[in-house]
């Protein structure tokens, strides 16, 4: 049997609690930041600490952000008549990684699930149409998942949004089916939004 250091183990078990983290990726990086210096680990957990403290949500688009409004709402250089939905924030920031899009955004912070107990009010869905009756948004691109809840979020979407006279774009393309938007690199994101179609 092997002794490891308490401390070490216990920094090991926590760091493979991270997702895509598994036993022995975890025990090098748990070696990793044992070699570091002093200054540099308390870098490391400072930053862990300082999402947790000072990341809220955007009170507009309803992104992570150290601001509110955050700073693509602020942002003087975004067309403010095309949104783009979608479903967490990590897809926000593939999106914003990837480019391809200079509008705006909203996070619905999950999808419609009736089976899970998940209904529209439940996600940030009157908070969406709220901001819609300014009026100046003219397009909204409905870029959720193309899974059986993105797909079905993106629908009910769709109809409701459609009466207010908006034009309403989905991104599929290229995407898998099944697909998350979060992990899908950044030329098939653009050929996504490129090639959105109405609904
Ligand atoms: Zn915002």
């Amino acid at each position: 049997m092997t002794r490891v250091a308490e401390p070490i183990n216990q920094l090991i078990k926590k760091l493979a609690r991270l997702p895509g983290i598994g036993e022995k990726t975890a025990s090098r990086l748990a070696l990793h930041i044992l070699r570091s210096s002093q200054e540099e680990a308390r870098e490391l957990a400072r930053s862990i600490i300082a999402v947790k403290e000072k990341i809220t949500l955007c009170s507009i688009c309803y992104n992570l952000t150290d601001t509110d409004p955050c700073t693509i709402c602020e942002g003087g250089d975004r067309a403010r008549e095309v949104l783009c939905v979608v479903e967490e924030p990590g897809d926000l920031m593939a999106l914003e990684n990837s480019g391809a899009f200079r509008g705006m955004y909203h996070v619905l912070h999950g999808v419609i699930s009736p089976l899970d107990g998940v209904t529209p009010d439940d996600i940030k869905i009157q908070e969406l149409l709220n901001r819609l009756q300014g009026g100046q948004v003219k397009e909204v691109i409905l870029a959720t998942n193309p899974t059986t809840h993105g797909n079905a979020t993106a629908l009910y979407l769709s109809n409701v949004i459609k009466p207010l006279g908006i034009t309403v774009t989905r991104i599929a393309q290229g995407i898998p089916i099944g697909g998350d938007i979060e992990y899908t690199d950044e030329v098939t994101l653009k050929k996504a939004l490129e090639g959105r179609r109405q609904v």
